[in-house]
């Protein structure tokens, strides 16, 4: 059903070659790309948004300038502050049992 595009543009990412699937032409009736006039929005992240430096693993969210301040899962700025499953909106939710796990887990090793 599906087909490796070209590239894709991913928020916080930026475009990636072959990193994204499309409908291939047999099924082309039921793509919702071809079939409405969809306008190719490339919306920025704010300036002090830094998700893209999460997800490829610079910093952790902790790190971020905004974390915890003007990006709380109540007022997201970042896609990973949107939805509880979200890398900063889990170290939000959870960051203080995170914080505690290091020290416990160097004795286990
Ligand atoms: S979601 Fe918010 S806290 Fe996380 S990296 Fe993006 S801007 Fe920073």
């Amino acid at each position: 059903m599906f087909e490796i595009r070209e590239c894709f543009e991913w928020r916080g990412l930026g475009s990636i070659d072959h990193s994204g699937v499309r409908i291939r032409d047999r099924l082309a009736a039921f793509d919702a790309e071809r079939r409405f006039t969809v306008p190719n929005l490339s919306i920025a992240d704010p300036k002090a948004c830094q998700c893209g430096e999460v997800l490829k693993g610079i910093i952790t969210p902790w790190e971020c300038k905004v974390f915890g301040g003007a990006c709380t899962p109540e007022m997201p700025l970042g896609s990973l502050m949107v939805s509880s499953e979200g890398a900063c909106a889990a170290y939000f939710n959870y960051g203080k049992m995170s914080a505690e796990v290091p020290a416990a887990a160097e004795e286990m090793f």
